[in-house]
């Protein structure tokens, strides 16, 4: 089965982890540190938080922010439900916004329109998470003036989108938010195994998620409220979590941010050549622009054929995926009060799109391959 998407791991990766393995720090080493930087070059932030996932990234990101019971916090149902959920961790209200049509990423207009309304019911959300759908940016200016307008943080769901760009800048530069969120899962486009990331250009934020991430505690001469009783003094200051990462997965995080140009570079390949070779079909691909990060190559049927056409793929050895779920149509968040009829766009999207295999080791010949078996679905 070709899948949807998986990891490129060369030698390069494999001495970088065999290195930390010999040394003599596998967690709480320069690894770490060393990819945060490189992610600060990349971004152009100023700090970096490396954790174990992207979820604990939100979690620690929400909670810098201050975000607890009785706050509100607004995101898509068009994403992983690994981003609600963190702002339910936090105690917090979670509602959606519904997406475009067009960009699939959430509606600038619907935000309006559910902001104006919140402002005089007085339900006004304290965060709201834009998530950067397939690896393409949201309209971070809009979203970033209306926030000046109500008052709202932002922290970007940039899970799919590493090495992307809005407007020449960098994804993760959080120009236009407070923070910005990534994920190394393998399926994404770097990975450490399993691993997340925050930006930010807030020290006080930094800060906040640098001690959360490691129980709340520090070791800091200049931030302790009491006197060290002596060097192996340590003070805990607020409830914090073991969201650490190694150096193992940061020493691979490293390497693999060597070859992002290249791995990006190849997505693009990828997408212009499913672009052309099925551009008769009665179908429509996914549009992107240059600074997507093309985390997901999407195409859209009608919903009648939808499951049909994907039983046929992965019965001919094809490992197509649906993203995403509409997250308040889970059973869980039915139980919170959302309904089915909620949010109608990202329930469109979800009946009619199917995600095609895109990563950067898939062939040429592959790609004809999954062409073929599209076209012979639709002879
Ligand atoms: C993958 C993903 C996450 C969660 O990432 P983990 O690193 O697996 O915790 C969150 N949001 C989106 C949009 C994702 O795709």
């Amino acid at each position: 089965m070709i899948p949807y998407g998986r990891q490129l791991i060369d030698e390069e990766d494999i001495t970088a982890v065999v290195e930390v393995l010999r040394s003599d720090y596998l967690t709480q080493g320069t690894k770490v540190s060393d990819f945060e930087l490189s992610f600060c070059k990349l971004t152009k932030s100023s700090h970096a938080i490396a954790v174990n996932s992207a979820t604990s990234a939100l979690h620690i990101a929400l909670l810098s922010l201050g975000v607890g019971a009785g706050d509100r916090v607004w995101t898509v149902p068009n994403t992983f439900v690994a981003t609600s959920n963190a702002a339910l961790y936090c105690g917090a209200t979670v509602d959606f916004v519904d997406i475009d049509p067009f960009t699939k990423n959430i509606s600038v207009n619907e935000l309006e329109v559910k902001l104006k309304a919140a402002e005089l019911a007085g339900r006004l959300p304290k965060v709201v998470i834009p998530v950067h759908f397939a690896g393409e940016s949201c309209e971070m200016d809009k979203i970033k003036s209306l926030a000046d307008i109500f008052g709202f943080k932002i922290i970007e769901d940039a899970s799919h989108a590493v090495g992307g760009s809005f407007q020449e800048q960098p994804i993760g530069s959080c120009k236009f938010s407070d923070i910005t969120v990534f994920s190394f899962h393998p399926v994404k486009i770097i990975t450490t195994g399993e691993g997340g990331l925050a930006t930010t250009n807030s020290e006080t934020l930094a800060e906040k998620m640098l001690s959360l991430r490691s129980h709340g505690v520090t070791r800091d001469l200049d931030r302790l409220k009491g006197e060290a009783d002596g060097v192996w003094y340590y003070e805990q200051q607020m409830l914090g979590y073991n969201y650490r990462i190694t150096d193992i997965q940061a020493a691979l995080g490293i390497s693999q941010l060597d070859k992002l140009r290249s791995f990006l570079n190849r997505r693009h390949e990828i997408a212009q050549r499913y672009k052309e070779k099925l551009s008769d079909l009665p179908l429509q691909t996914q549009s992107y622009s240059n600074g997507s990060a093309l985390h997901l190559f999407q195409i859209f049927v009608n919903p009648a054929i939808r499951k049909s056409l994907f039983d046929y793929l992965r019965d001919r050895e094809v490992g197509v995926n649906v993203h995403y779920i509409p997250v308040h149509t889970q059973p869980y968040y039915q139980s919170l009060g959302f309904s089915p009829t909620n949010f109608p766009e990202s329930v469109k999207h979800y009946k009619t799109a199917i995600s095609l295999p895109v990563f950067p080791s898939l062939t040429n010949e592959q790609v004809d391959y999954v062409c073929h078996v599209l076209r012979g679905y639709f002879e």
